[in-house]
């Protein structure tokens, strides 16, 4: 018999639980029939059938249940049945039914860690319609007694209740928009400015902040405050003369008082953590490429990407004001405003004939490095080829300055990108990277109202890293953003390159924040899309499950996706992506340790 009533809390951290004896003490069905199965095939069937039984059980006998029990015995049915076939064993080069077999059987398997006990518990819970049930601190809409408008009145009661619990969490958010920001980074600005002898009018010359980006520890640790591991990561990444270099502007965000943890998502996105420098420079020593998203592979000519019908990506800029530690060009990009990034003018006209030799092309992504980072005649010099071309219908700047450099944004550059904006035939637009509502600032909202008042949108690309994934962060960041004139338009799961493992969050917080936050806000505020950008395919949208499968959960505790292509049904003899995900468990503990109730998040477990 199942259970209607989820174990709530019963699991989550306890790490000493997570081990073969507890697992089949709390799952004893699933020992007897591993136990009863005279090969392993034969136990890939019989789970197999045990999924689907449980599967129609609850559905036939649907009025004893609930419907989130339902829904959870489905999913984790299917997730059963998937991991049980032989192609699935064979892609994950791993035998989840070996592993339940020998478990039972009390055999030694030291590969098993705690990560994969932890996932196959709440599975076999799951499956029974049990395991951890609590999302939203236990608050729950429930169906009014009334009817009509006095069940309207008593649901409105309810959903008020709601809100002001989402906005609880909200306010803990820090904004860069806050007074008390304000203050702290005006002093800090005038520490800067002091110590680099410099004036006001300097600070809102683009060209001043980019000719003092601060590129080594010591200059660094004199303006804000380091901790050793950071001041060792920067020596190390500049004895390593990798890429790095933050501007006084982006420095001034930062606090003193670090242990707040405000200002977590700011320095992550610059600072380099120490393994990913030792990554990146053994990359370097041993020559292999990190080409993760396999951009060599849909680059048909130099300067330019095409994935997709329509568009195309247009680099011809190699450098940026400030270099986002887990950049996906990590591998290509040059040091910060390195002089000579700008293409040449040949490969730059090469690349524009080549659209232009292609009018499928309806829309240009222009990027980088950061295209706005050049100088306006250069500009100005690229849009008039661009538009040039008669099939281009679209220009997208991908620009961080609004972020890093905000004072670039002068009413000159407007006045140049909205020379190429023709009602009805061309639209130029900004698509801008903010990952943090303590990023947003007065100078980005003044750079962001500039541009919409000569009729430029800017959209907003947030990757869901580690660093801005508790508990409302990103829906707190897609109010601030569409209150400040921009929309939200994607949410990235974080990539799996090895080098920025630190950065990386499990899909499964992503497809929880898109059900558990996300949603509570209104439509206009959460219009992005949650994908993962398949390496050498594109994006691959999250909320439909049917574009990718659970297939394994190795010993380390990842969960093991396959990735079907976009363009599945349209062609022929296309190669799936395997993915490697991280650990939910190791996720949890992370969050632990900054100080999170990882009680708020153990829905996380059921979904796949
Ligand atoms: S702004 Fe863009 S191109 Fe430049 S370092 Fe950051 S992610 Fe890379």
């Amino acid at each position: 018999m199942i259970p209607n009533v989820p174990d709530t809390g019963v699991l989550m951290l306890d790490i000493s639980r997570f081990n073969p004896d507890y697992f089949m003490s709390k799952i004893p069905e699933i020992s007897v029939i591993a136990r009863k199965a005279d090969s392993v095939d034969e136990l890939r069937i019989n789970l197999s059938q045990l999924a689907h039984d449980m599967m129609f059980e609850t559905f036939d006998d649907y009025d004893t249940f609930t419907v989130g029990s339902i829904i959870r015995v489905r999913d984790c049915a299917k997730v059963l049945m998937r991991m049980m076939t032989r192609r699935s064993e064979d892609k994950a080069g791993f035998s989840v039914a070996q592993a339940i077999k020998d478990i039972a059987q009390r055999k030694s398997r030291p590969d098993l860690t705690p990560a994969f006990y932890a996932e196959m518990l709440h599975l076999f819970l799951g499956l029974q319609g049990r395991g951890p049930g609590k999302n939203m601190a236990d608050l729950h809409l429930i169906p009014s007694r009334f009817r009509q408008q006095e069940a309207a009145i008593e649901r409105s009661h309810q959903l008020d209740e709601l809100f002001d619990h989402i906005n609880a969490r909200g306010e803990k958010s820090v904004s860069g928009l806050h007074e008390e920001s304000i203050k702290r980074r005006k002093a800090r600005q005038e520490r800067i400015l002091e110590k680099l002898k410099a004036s006001r009018e300097n600070w809102n010359d683009w060209h001043w902040q980019t000719a003092n980006i601060l590129r080594y520890s010591d200059e660094i640790s004199r303006l804000v405050e380091l901790s050793d591991e950071e001041y060792d990561a920067i020596s190390l990444s500049r004895k390593n003369r990798l890429p790095f270099g933050i501007t006084p502007y982006y420095l001034s965000l930062m606090d003193d008082d670090r242990a707040s943890g405000r200002d977590r998502a700011i320095r992550a996105q610059v600072i380099p953590p120490e393994n990913y420098v030792e990554k990146m420079a053994e990359a370097e020593r041993f020559g292999y490429c990190l080409d993760f998203m396999k951009e060599a592979e849909t680059s048909p000519i130099n300067l330019i990407t095409r994935r997709y019908p329509a568009i195309c990506i247009f680099k011809p800029f190699n450098t940026c004001p400030q270099i986002c530690v887990y950049c996906q060009r990590n591998w290509e990009i040059d040091d910060a405003m390195e002089p000579g990034a700008l293409a040449s003018e040949e490969q730059i006209e090469a690349a524009i004939q080549w659209i232009r030799n292609h009018p499928a092309i309806h829309e240009v992504l222009v990027t980088g490095g950061d295209p706005l980072a050049m100088e306006d005649a250069d500009i100005d010099r690229i849009l008039a080829m661009l538009a040039d071309v008669p099939s281009i219908e679209r220009i997208r700047i991908g620009t961080r300055t609004l972020v890093t450099l905000p004072m670039r944004i002068t009413d000159q550059l407007v006045a140049i990108l909205s020379k190429y904006r023709q009602t009805g035939k061309r639209q130029m637009a900004i698509v801008t990277h903010i990952q943090h509502s303590y990023e947003i600032t007065p100078e980005t909202v003044a750079a962001v109202n500039r541009f919409r008042d000569m009729g430029i949108p800017v959209y907003n690309q947030l990757v869901y890293t580690f660093f801005v994934s508790r508990r409302f962060e990103a829906a707190n960041l897609r109010r601030l953003l569409t209150l400040s004139g921009i929309e939200p338009y994607y949410t990235f799961n974080t990539k799996g390159k090895e080098e920025t493992m630190e950065y990386r969050v499990p899909i499964a917080r992503l497809l929880q924040e898109q059900k558990e936050e996300a949603r509570m806000l209104p439509g206009l505020t959460r219009t992005d899309e949650a994908v993962y950008n398949v390496p050498g395919q594109g994006k691959n949208y999250l909320r439909d499950s049917g574009r990718r499968d659970l297939i394994s959960i190795l010993p380390n505790g990842s969960r093991l996706y396959e990735f079907h292509p976009w363009e599945k049904n349209i062609s022929r003899d296309i190669k799936t992506h395997l993915s490697e995900d991280v650990p939910i468990l190791d996720y949890l503990l992370r969050l632990e340790k900054i100080g999170e109730d990882v009680s708020d998040y153990e829905t996380i477990w059921y979904y796949y």
